[in-house]
Protein backbone atom coordinates (compact mmCIF):
# COMPACT_ATOMS: atom_id res chain seq x y z
CA UNK A 1 0.00 0.00 0.00
CA UNK A 2 0.74 3.67 -0.51
CA UNK A 3 -0.12 4.78 3.24
CA UNK A 4 -2.07 7.44 0.93
CA UNK A 5 -4.69 9.13 3.28
CA UNK A 6 -8.00 10.21 2.56
CA UNK A 7 -8.28 14.55 1.12
CA UNK A 8 -9.82 16.00 3.57
CA UNK A 9 -12.90 17.92 3.12
CA UNK A 10 -12.28 21.79 1.33
CA UNK A 11 -10.98 23.91 4.05
CA UNK A 12 -11.57 27.61 2.99
CA UNK A 13 -8.28 29.02 4.77
CA UNK A 14 -6.42 26.73 2.65
CA UNK A 15 -7.36 27.93 -0.95
CA UNK A 16 -5.17 29.08 -3.28
CA UNK A 17 -5.86 32.78 -3.22
CA UNK A 18 -7.05 34.11 -6.74
CA UNK A 19 -4.37 35.68 -8.46
CA UNK A 20 -1.65 34.04 -6.39
CA UNK A 21 0.56 33.40 -9.10
CA UNK A 22 3.25 36.23 -7.50
CA UNK A 23 6.41 34.82 -6.28
CA UNK A 24 6.43 35.27 -2.60
CA UNK A 25 9.97 36.24 -0.71
CA UNK A 26 12.78 33.73 -0.63
CA UNK A 27 12.50 32.22 2.90
CA UNK A 28 9.17 34.40 3.67
CA UNK A 29 7.08 33.26 6.72
CA UNK A 30 4.33 31.21 5.85
CA UNK A 31 2.52 29.42 8.97
CA UNK A 32 3.91 25.48 9.36
CA UNK A 33 2.28 22.92 6.90
CA UNK A 34 0.69 25.92 4.55
CA UNK A 35 3.37 24.60 2.20
CA UNK A 36 3.64 21.56 -0.53
CA UNK A 37 5.10 20.32 -3.18
CA UNK A 38 3.32 20.54 -6.53
CA UNK A 39 4.71 18.32 -9.47
CA UNK A 40 3.28 17.62 -13.17
CA UNK A 41 4.30 15.16 -15.22
CA UNK A 42 3.84 15.55 -18.69
CA UNK A 43 4.56 13.36 -22.11
CA UNK A 44 7.21 15.91 -22.70
CA UNK A 45 7.72 17.84 -19.49
CA UNK A 46 8.50 17.97 -15.73
CA UNK A 47 6.86 21.02 -14.03
CA UNK A 48 7.74 21.21 -10.30
CA UNK A 49 6.98 23.81 -7.85
CA UNK A 50 7.48 24.92 -4.34
CA UNK A 51 3.81 26.87 -3.21
CA UNK A 52 2.72 28.32 -0.31
CA UNK A 53 -0.99 28.43 0.43
CA UNK A 54 -0.31 32.07 1.12
CA UNK A 55 1.91 33.32 -1.61
CA UNK A 56 1.10 30.86 -4.43
CA UNK A 57 4.29 29.63 -6.15
CA UNK A 58 7.47 30.39 -4.76
CA UNK A 59 9.69 28.60 -6.59
CA UNK A 60 9.67 26.72 -9.55
CA UNK A 61 11.36 24.26 -12.69
CA UNK A 62 11.04 22.64 -15.81
CA UNK A 63 12.99 19.37 -16.94
CA UNK A 64 12.57 17.28 -19.74
CA UNK A 65 10.91 14.04 -19.17
CA UNK A 66 12.78 12.17 -21.09
CA UNK A 67 10.17 9.35 -21.44
CA UNK A 68 12.54 7.12 -23.57
CA UNK A 69 15.33 7.05 -20.88
CA UNK A 70 12.66 5.22 -18.78
CA UNK A 71 11.20 5.71 -15.60
CA UNK A 72 13.82 4.70 -13.21
CA UNK A 73 16.31 7.28 -14.90
CA UNK A 74 13.42 10.07 -14.13
CA UNK A 75 12.63 9.26 -10.80
CA UNK A 76 16.11 10.93 -9.18
CA UNK A 77 15.64 13.80 -11.53
CA UNK A 78 12.31 14.75 -10.16
CA UNK A 79 13.64 13.88 -7.02
CA UNK A 80 16.72 16.37 -7.27
CA UNK A 81 14.69 19.21 -8.79
CA UNK A 82 12.67 19.25 -5.39
CA UNK A 83 15.25 19.63 -3.22
CA UNK A 84 16.46 22.04 -5.15
CA UNK A 85 13.26 24.26 -4.80
CA UNK A 86 13.47 23.49 -1.54
CA UNK A 87 16.48 24.77 -0.56
CA UNK A 88 15.78 27.72 -3.19
CA UNK A 89 12.69 28.63 -1.30
CA UNK A 90 14.63 28.31 2.00
CA UNK A 91 11.88 25.61 2.99
CA UNK A 92 12.76 22.26 4.80
CA UNK A 93 11.13 18.98 3.40
CA UNK A 94 9.62 18.62 7.38
CA UNK A 95 7.53 21.80 7.10
CA UNK A 96 5.55 20.67 4.26
CA UNK A 97 1.90 19.57 4.33
CA UNK A 98 2.34 16.84 1.51
CA UNK A 99 3.68 16.83 -2.27
CA UNK A 100 1.05 16.36 -4.89
CA UNK A 101 1.53 14.78 -8.16
CA UNK A 102 -0.54 14.63 -11.24
CA UNK A 103 0.69 12.56 -14.41
CA UNK A 104 -1.08 12.02 -17.93
CA UNK A 105 -3.66 9.32 -16.96
CA UNK A 106 -4.66 7.13 -16.38
CA UNK A 107 -2.76 6.58 -12.90
CA UNK A 108 -3.53 4.45 -9.97
CA UNK A 109 -3.99 6.69 -7.13
CA UNK A 110 -4.02 4.31 -4.76
CA UNK A 111 -0.86 2.52 -5.62
CA UNK A 112 0.48 5.40 -7.05
CA UNK A 113 1.57 4.11 -9.93
CA UNK A 114 1.65 5.75 -13.73
CA UNK A 115 -0.34 3.68 -16.04
CA UNK A 116 -0.14 5.23 -19.30
CA UNK A 117 1.21 3.57 -22.24
CA UNK A 118 0.50 6.15 -24.67
CA UNK A 119 2.22 9.06 -23.58
CA UNK A 120 4.73 7.47 -21.07
CA UNK A 121 6.07 4.05 -22.39
CA UNK A 122 7.98 1.73 -20.77
CA UNK A 123 6.59 3.43 -17.64
CA UNK A 124 3.75 0.99 -16.70
CA UNK A 125 3.68 0.24 -13.37
CA UNK A 126 6.10 2.77 -12.42
CA UNK A 127 5.72 3.50 -8.42
CA UNK A 128 6.25 7.64 -8.07
CA UNK A 129 4.97 8.52 -4.79
CA UNK A 130 6.88 5.44 -2.87
CA UNK A 131 10.32 7.15 -3.44
CA UNK A 132 9.23 10.72 -2.76
CA UNK A 133 7.69 9.78 0.40
CA UNK A 134 11.17 7.98 1.17
CA UNK A 135 13.30 10.89 0.06
CA UNK A 136 11.16 13.40 1.77
CA UNK A 137 9.11 11.67 4.54
CA UNK A 138 5.77 13.64 4.22
CA UNK A 139 2.69 12.64 2.86
CA UNK A 140 2.75 12.19 -1.24
CA UNK A 141 -0.58 12.06 -3.39
CA UNK A 142 -1.18 11.20 -7.12
CA UNK A 143 -4.01 11.76 -9.15
CA UNK A 144 -4.75 12.41 -12.99
CA UNK A 145 -3.36 15.69 -14.49
CA UNK A 146 -6.43 16.85 -16.14
CA UNK A 147 -8.12 16.18 -12.53
CA UNK A 148 -5.26 18.54 -10.99
CA UNK A 149 -5.64 21.23 -13.71
CA UNK A 150 -8.89 21.52 -12.65
CA UNK A 151 -7.85 21.77 -9.22
CA UNK A 152 -5.74 24.70 -10.04
CA UNK A 153 -8.50 26.32 -11.79
CA UNK A 154 -11.05 25.78 -9.00
CA UNK A 155 -8.99 26.84 -6.39
CA UNK A 156 -7.01 29.87 -8.14
CA UNK A 157 -8.51 30.41 -11.72
CA UNK A 158 -11.41 30.49 -14.32
CA UNK A 159 -13.52 27.86 -11.77
CA UNK A 160 -12.93 30.12 -8.45
CA UNK A 161 -16.37 30.47 -7.18
CA UNK A 162 -18.32 28.15 -8.96
CA UNK A 163 -19.26 24.50 -8.74
CA UNK A 164 -20.06 22.26 -11.00
CA UNK A 165 -16.90 22.89 -12.64
CA UNK A 166 -15.83 21.14 -15.94
CA UNK A 167 -12.63 21.47 -17.86
CA UNK A 168 -11.62 20.39 -20.88
CA UNK A 169 -8.20 20.60 -21.75
CA UNK A 170 -6.74 20.24 -25.26
CA UNK A 171 -3.26 19.41 -26.27
CA UNK A 172 -2.35 16.51 -27.82
CA UNK A 173 -5.28 14.89 -26.73
CA UNK A 174 -8.72 15.95 -25.08
CA UNK A 175 -8.81 15.63 -21.18
CA UNK A 176 -11.56 16.54 -19.23
CA UNK A 177 -12.29 16.73 -15.29
CA UNK A 178 -15.16 17.78 -13.45
CA UNK A 179 -15.67 19.02 -9.65
CA UNK A 180 -18.61 18.49 -8.34
CA UNK A 181 -20.05 19.52 -4.77
CA UNK A 182 -16.17 20.76 -4.44
CA UNK A 183 -14.57 17.49 -5.14
CA UNK A 184 -13.25 15.99 -7.88
CA UNK A 185 -15.64 13.60 -9.98
CA UNK A 186 -14.63 9.97 -10.04
CA UNK A 187 -16.19 7.19 -11.24
CA UNK A 188 -16.41 3.23 -9.93
CA UNK A 189 -13.00 2.28 -8.00
CA UNK A 190 -12.12 5.99 -7.83
CA UNK A 191 -11.64 5.81 -11.68
CA UNK A 192 -10.95 9.32 -13.63
CA UNK A 193 -13.76 9.33 -15.97
CA UNK A 194 -12.40 10.14 -19.60
CA UNK A 195 -14.39 13.16 -21.46
CA UNK A 196 -12.40 12.92 -24.50
CA UNK A 197 -14.02 9.88 -25.28
CA UNK A 198 -17.15 10.62 -25.88
CA UNK A 199 -18.63 9.86 -29.07
CA UNK A 200 -19.46 12.27 -31.44
CA UNK A 201 -19.56 10.12 -34.78
CA UNK A 202 -20.26 7.03 -35.13
CA UNK A 203 -19.07 6.97 -38.56
CA UNK A 204 -15.96 9.44 -37.54
CA UNK A 205 -12.10 8.07 -37.03
CA UNK A 206 -11.20 4.81 -35.20
CA UNK A 207 -10.46 5.64 -31.87
CA UNK A 208 -7.88 4.00 -29.84
CA UNK A 209 -9.95 3.52 -27.08
CA UNK A 210 -12.36 0.80 -29.03
CA UNK A 211 -14.54 2.95 -30.72
CA UNK A 212 -14.92 5.63 -33.87
CA UNK A 213 -15.59 9.08 -33.77
CA UNK A 214 -14.41 10.41 -30.04
CA UNK A 215 -14.35 14.23 -29.33
CA UNK A 216 -10.66 13.55 -29.07
CA UNK A 217 -9.85 11.84 -32.20
CA UNK A 218 -11.74 14.80 -34.27
CA UNK A 219 -10.88 17.76 -32.07
CA UNK A 220 -7.40 17.16 -30.09
CA UNK A 221 -4.36 18.66 -31.52
CA UNK A 222 -3.48 14.99 -33.22
CA UNK A 223 -6.46 14.49 -34.81
CA UNK A 224 -6.01 18.13 -36.61
CA UNK A 225 -2.49 17.25 -37.30
CA UNK A 226 -3.25 14.03 -38.93
CA UNK A 227 -6.20 15.75 -40.86
CA UNK A 228 -3.81 18.10 -41.98
CA UNK A 229 -1.16 16.09 -43.26
CA UNK A 230 -4.05 13.95 -45.46
CA UNK A 231 -4.64 17.49 -47.21
CA UNK A 232 -0.87 18.65 -47.38
CA UNK A 233 -1.86 21.35 -45.35
CA UNK A 234 0.86 21.17 -43.05
CA UNK A 235 0.65 20.81 -38.84
CA UNK A 236 -2.24 21.66 -36.99
CA UNK A 237 -0.87 25.11 -36.70
CA UNK A 238 -0.76 25.64 -40.23
CA UNK A 239 -4.06 24.28 -40.65
CA UNK A 240 -6.22 26.38 -37.97
CA UNK A 241 -4.05 29.30 -40.19
CA UNK A 242 -5.30 28.10 -43.61
CA UNK A 243 -8.73 27.71 -41.84
CA UNK A 244 -8.62 31.55 -41.09
CA UNK A 245 -7.58 32.30 -44.75
CA UNK A 246 -10.99 30.51 -45.68
CA UNK A 247 -9.14 27.79 -47.32
CA UNK A 248 -11.97 25.36 -48.19
CA UNK A 249 -10.17 22.04 -47.15
CA UNK A 250 -8.79 23.66 -43.82
CA UNK A 251 -11.93 25.07 -43.21
CA UNK A 252 -14.19 21.70 -43.73
CA UNK A 253 -11.29 19.87 -41.45
CA UNK A 254 -12.12 22.74 -38.75
CA UNK A 255 -15.87 22.40 -39.06
CA UNK A 256 -15.81 19.32 -38.43
CA UNK A 257 -13.60 19.92 -35.68
CA UNK A 258 -15.84 22.10 -34.02
CA UNK A 259 -19.17 20.54 -34.69
CA UNK A 260 -17.64 17.70 -32.28
CA UNK A 261 -16.86 20.30 -29.87
CA UNK A 262 -20.52 21.39 -30.14
CA UNK A 263 -21.68 17.92 -29.92
CA UNK A 264 -19.22 17.09 -26.96
CA UNK A 265 -20.39 20.22 -24.77
CA UNK A 266 -23.88 19.37 -25.48
CA UNK A 267 -23.58 15.81 -24.16
CA UNK A 268 -21.50 16.84 -21.30
CA UNK A 269 -23.51 20.36 -20.61
CA UNK A 270 -26.37 17.45 -20.10
CA UNK A 271 -24.79 14.78 -18.37
CA UNK A 272 -23.20 17.30 -16.10
CA UNK A 273 -24.95 20.42 -15.86
CA UNK A 274 -21.68 22.80 -14.93
CA UNK A 275 -21.94 26.40 -13.67
CA UNK A 276 -18.87 26.88 -15.42
CA UNK A 277 -17.28 25.25 -18.59
CA UNK A 278 -13.65 25.97 -18.85
CA UNK A 279 -11.46 25.49 -21.77
CA UNK A 280 -7.39 25.37 -21.33
CA UNK A 281 -4.58 23.39 -22.65
CA UNK A 282 -2.39 24.53 -25.28
CA UNK A 283 -4.71 24.75 -28.19
CA UNK A 284 -6.26 27.62 -26.75
CA UNK A 285 -3.43 29.62 -26.57
CA UNK A 286 -4.11 30.78 -30.28
CA UNK A 287 -7.72 29.52 -30.77
CA UNK A 288 -9.92 29.87 -27.57
CA UNK A 289 -12.08 32.06 -29.37
CA UNK A 290 -12.98 29.84 -32.29
CA UNK A 291 -13.27 26.73 -29.73
CA UNK A 292 -15.67 28.96 -26.98
CA UNK A 293 -17.85 30.23 -29.33
CA UNK A 294 -18.74 25.96 -30.46
CA UNK A 295 -19.04 25.59 -27.35
CA UNK A 296 -21.20 28.62 -26.47
CA UNK A 297 -23.48 27.62 -29.29
CA UNK A 298 -24.52 24.63 -27.91
CA UNK A 299 -24.67 25.57 -24.48
CA UNK A 300 -27.44 28.07 -25.94
CA UNK A 301 -28.98 25.77 -27.22
CA UNK A 302 -29.67 23.69 -24.57
CA UNK A 303 -33.31 24.27 -23.77
CA UNK A 304 -33.38 21.85 -21.04
CA UNK A 305 -30.87 23.83 -18.96
CA UNK A 306 -30.94 26.76 -16.84
CA UNK A 307 -31.09 29.86 -19.22
CA UNK A 308 -28.20 31.81 -18.82
CA UNK A 309 -26.84 29.88 -15.87
CA UNK A 310 -24.01 28.06 -17.61
CA UNK A 311 -21.03 29.94 -18.51
CA UNK A 312 -17.65 29.44 -20.92
CA UNK A 313 -14.38 30.48 -19.81
CA UNK A 314 -10.78 30.11 -20.83
CA UNK A 315 -8.85 28.59 -18.45
CA UNK A 316 -6.92 31.25 -16.43
CA UNK A 317 -3.50 29.52 -15.23
CA UNK A 318 -2.06 28.22 -18.42
CA UNK A 319 0.37 25.59 -17.94
CA UNK A 320 0.89 26.17 -14.39
CA UNK A 321 -2.71 25.25 -13.50
CA UNK A 322 -1.25 21.23 -13.21
CA UNK A 323 1.11 22.27 -10.32
CA UNK A 324 -0.93 24.57 -8.21
CA UNK A 325 -3.90 21.91 -8.61
CA UNK A 326 -1.44 19.19 -7.35
CA UNK A 327 0.16 21.32 -4.85
CA UNK A 328 -3.40 22.36 -3.07
CA UNK A 329 -4.25 18.86 -3.24
CA UNK A 330 -1.14 18.32 -0.90
CA UNK A 331 -2.29 21.28 1.27
CA UNK A 332 -5.65 19.74 1.86
CA UNK A 333 -4.20 16.22 2.90
CA UNK A 334 -5.21 15.41 6.28
CA UNK A 335 -2.41 13.94 8.03
CA UNK A 336 -2.46 11.38 10.96
CA UNK A 337 -0.26 13.59 13.43
ZN1 LIG B 1 -11.73 7.27 -28.03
Amino acid sequence: MSGLVPLAPPRRNRVLRSGSLRRARCGEAVSARDKAVGIDIGGTKIAVATVSASGGIVREATIPTDAARGFAAAVPRIVDTVKRLLDESGWSAHELQGIGIGCTGPVDRVRGTILNPHTLPGWQGGDVVSPLRDAFGRPVLLENDADMALRGECHAGAGRGFDPVVMLTFGTGIGGAALVHGQVLRGVAGEHPDMGHVSVDPRGPRCYCGTSGCFESLASGSALAAAAAAHGLGDARQLLARAREHEPAAEGILRDALSAVASATWTIVHALLPERLILGGGMMDEHYETFAAAAASAVARAAMAPPGRITVARAALGNRAGVLGAASAALNLRTEE
